[in-house]
């Protein structure tokens, strides 16, 4: 059984794959020679996750799923929420992002913040959600090589090293795309068993 993942990013696909038994194979955008850029313009994670997945279903017909992430500031109002990825401008980079929300929180006492990842599903026409989250605090600098995007300052709860001082393995256990990527793996284990 094939399931469409709307990314263009393999380790994104094989790490899912790598969760799933080979009855099911994970193909993605790349497979299908799908190269138009898909408009990321809703206000929510879970409506840009709509957006991804719904976009894929229209043009295959294919069972599929997007997810889109984003790290959530309290004392920012939610920000960079949707914008995580170009909160600095849209060509930032990981150091660009992390260096405007470090200069944002300089004068905040409240540093709590969670990673948030949204997946939305199509699955013989019906459509699913899983979500999962992180929570920690933004610390005053950056710690760490790991990773990608804002791990360098993001430092769990529970934790006393940030997530690009974590091995992958680990950052993938505890992390809001493992905890939305599990769920919903046990929920296709439910399906196709
Ligand atoms: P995406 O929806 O997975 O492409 O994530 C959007 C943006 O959120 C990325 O470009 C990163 O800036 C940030 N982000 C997503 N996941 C993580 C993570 O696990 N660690 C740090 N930053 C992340």
């Amino acid at each position: 059984m094939r399931l469409f993942f709307e990314t263009n990013n393999i380790n994104k696909a094989k790490e899912i794959q790598k969760m799933l038994d080979s009855t099911i194979e994970i193909l993605t955008l790349n497979d299908i020679n799908l190269t138009e850029d898909i408009p990321e313009t809703g206000s929510t994670l879970q409506a840009n996750a709509l957006i991804k997945a719904r976009y894929v279903n229209n043009k295959t017909g294919y069972n599929c799923f997007a997810d889109d992430t984003g790290l959530i500031v309290n004392a920012l109002n939610g920000a960079p929420g949707v914008f995580s990825a170009r909160y600095a401008g849209p060509n930032a980079t990981d150091d660009n992002n992390m260096q405007k929300l470090l200069i944002n929180l300089e004068d905040k006492q409240d540093r709590t913040a969670k990673f948030v990842t949204s997946i939305c599903l199509f699955w013989n026409d019906e459509m699913f959600v899983f979500e999962g989250e992180l929570k920690g605090k933004i610390i005053k600098e950056k710690i760490g090589t790991n990773g990608f995007g804002y791990d360098p300052v993001f430092l769990p709860d529970g934790y006393d090293i940030t997530l690009a001082q974590m091995d992958l393995t680990t950052k993938n256990k505890i992390s809001h795309r493992g905890k939305a990527f599990s769920k919903m793996i046990g929920f296709l284990k439910e399906k196709i068993n």
